[in-house]
């Protein structure tokens, strides 16, 4: 294992190889799925999408609560 590669940032995994020795290699950890801050499900769309105000952050569906609520000035 290389000296960069000491760090928690990647996964470990040990295998052995045909010679019957055992060597660690070194995997991309897998990244979690975005969610929504509000409600918690997964978010729609491409990952980290600022198309939209709070894209990337919070759903369709919350956003329109808010902004209604925020319209309508009962929040
Ligand atoms: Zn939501």
């Amino acid at each position: 294992m290389k000296p960069f590669q000491r760090t928690n940032s990647v996964r470990v995994v040990y295998r052995k190889t045909p010679s019957g020795s055992s060597r660690a290699l070194v995997r991309r950890r897998k990244s979690n799925k975005s969610t929504c801050a509000i409600c918690k499900k997964p978010l729609r769309g491409s990952v980290g999408s600022k198309q939209r105000i709070y894209g990337g952050y919070i759903c369709h569906r919350c956003l329109q609560h808010l902004i209604k609520s925020t319209m309508r000035g009962t929040s």
